[in-house]
């Protein structure tokens, strides 16, 4: 068995991994990541696209930010539509300033592999059989398979960023955690097509029909989503049906807005609230999708991810600059605290938008109610703007 030395073992090459991989090399602290798909792979996986200030800022002390900051499209406002009648939420004035960013979780992890490996850092793509251990240890290990060799990767401490169904989250004994989890009722289909978007802002639609989200990947694509049902299949949705739906869900009045284009990209995202408590155990600390899921409708997803790691980076960086072990001690508390939050934003917003049951008319008629009281108080439409445009780190 080969074996190698780093400070930090960092388990997955998604936007926490990388991202926190370039926050610890900028402060001097060596790092290696273990991903398991090949290179082409991880740069082609298509997912969120809406950045918080922070998250902006984050990819900036990154030094990642070279194309965010020429391509992006900043977006001071969003829009409801409810069963056609469409609203403007300007989320600037509203949010005392803040805006959203417009830029695909894509190019992102283009970006941050780019600059990591331009500038040395250690990226082992299609690493398999990948397996944390001794990490309740002052030595933990991790093991993993690349190219025919096995090898023991011995470390001060294991990052674990590999998304949901990672080997970092399982590898911890359930006994020492804690589960909170809400499965919904219906899934996303999400299409991906060479089309203009119908408004240069985001559109959620709530309609009789089912939820709708008409966003964008700038320049020249549109990204469409569709409420549907969970055990949907694509055989269910040829692109004339998804079209008509999109109209349909927009509204009479704006279902001109529609333009059609070829579709590139179709799948069905199933939607969940998913924590795990605490995110440490030992020398292993768990951020990103590793240790949390929210339904997409708030665009959180990517944003939590980086949030943990601001807070994951500062606590290694204490560590390896003063000793301290202080900051390290209080992560999952901290980072827990802002996700629970968005948590809550998350399902809120899902609950709010998303047509739940045929059955339970009074539930219905109260996500209705909800919906007209947002879009007639300042109050709310402020909660909503702070929310939306990012809690403070
Ligand atoms: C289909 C889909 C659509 C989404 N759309 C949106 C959206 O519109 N808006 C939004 O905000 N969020 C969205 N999300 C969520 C958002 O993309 C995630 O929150 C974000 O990717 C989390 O980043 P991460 O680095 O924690 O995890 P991931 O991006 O999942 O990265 C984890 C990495 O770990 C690797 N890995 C897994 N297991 C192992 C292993 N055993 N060994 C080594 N490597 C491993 C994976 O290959 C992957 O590269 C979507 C998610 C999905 C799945």
């Amino acid at each position: 068995m080969k074996v190698k030395r780093t400070q930090v073992g960092i388990i997955g090459a998604g936007p926490a991994g990388l991202t926190l991989a370039r926050l610890l090399f900028e402060s001097g602290i060596s790092t290696v990541i273990l991903e398991a798909k090949d290179r082409e792979y991880v740069e082609n996986r298509i997912r969120a696209g809406v950045l918080e200030k922070g998250s902006v800022e984050l990819l900036g002390r990154a030094k990642s930010d070279a194309r965010l900051q020429s391509n992006a499209q900043i977006h001071k406002g969003i829009e409801i539509s409810l069963n056609g009648d469409r609203c403007r939420v300007n989320l600037e004035k509203l949010s005392g300033g803040k805006h959203v960013t417009v830029y695909g979780q894509t190019e992102i992890t283009i970006d941050l592999i780019e600059v990591h490996t331009k500038l040395g850092g250690e990226i082992i793509f299609e690493a398999s059989n990948v397996i944390p251990r001794d990490f309740e240890t002052k030595t933990p290990v991790i093991q993993y398979e690349s190219n025919g060799d096995l090898t023991e990767l011995q470390c001060d401490f294991i990052a674990g960023c590999d998304g949901f169904h990672g080997i970092s989250r399982s590898s911890i004994p359930p006994s020492k955690l804690k589960f909170f989890e809400r499965v919904y009722p219906y899934s996303w289909l999400g299409i991906l097509a060479e089309a203009p978007p119908p408004s240069k802002e985001l559109i959620y639609a709530s309609h009789e029909r089912g939820f709708a989200l008409y966003s964008m990947r700038p320049p020249t694509r549109s990204r469409l989503y569709l409420q549907c049902e969970n055990n949907t299949t694509l055989d269910h949705w040829p692109d004339e049906v998804i079209w008509n739906e999109l109209r349909c869900r927009l509204g009479v009045k704006d279902a001109h807005l529609i333009q059609e284009g070829e579709i590139i990209e179709k799948g069905v995202t199933p939607m969940r609230s998913f924590v795990t408590e605490p995110m440490q155990y030992g020398n292993l600390f768990l951020a990103g999708d590793a240790a949390h899921i929210v339904p997409p409708t708030g665009a959180k997803g990517l944003n939590l991810a980086l949030s943990d790691i601001f807070y994951l980076s500062n606590a290694f960086t204490s560590f390896y600059d003063t000793g301290s072990t202080k900051e390290l001690k209080s992560y999952s508390k901290t980072a827990l605290s802002r996700i629970w939050k968005t948590e809550r934003f998350s399902w809120w917003m899902t609950s709010m938008l998303h047509k739940a049951s045929e059955t339970d008319n009074f539930e219905d008629r109260i996500r209705l109610a909800e919906l007209d009281y947002l879009l007639s108080s300042e109050a709310a439409l402020s909660s909503l703007a702070e929310n939306y445009t990012g809690l403070p780190y």
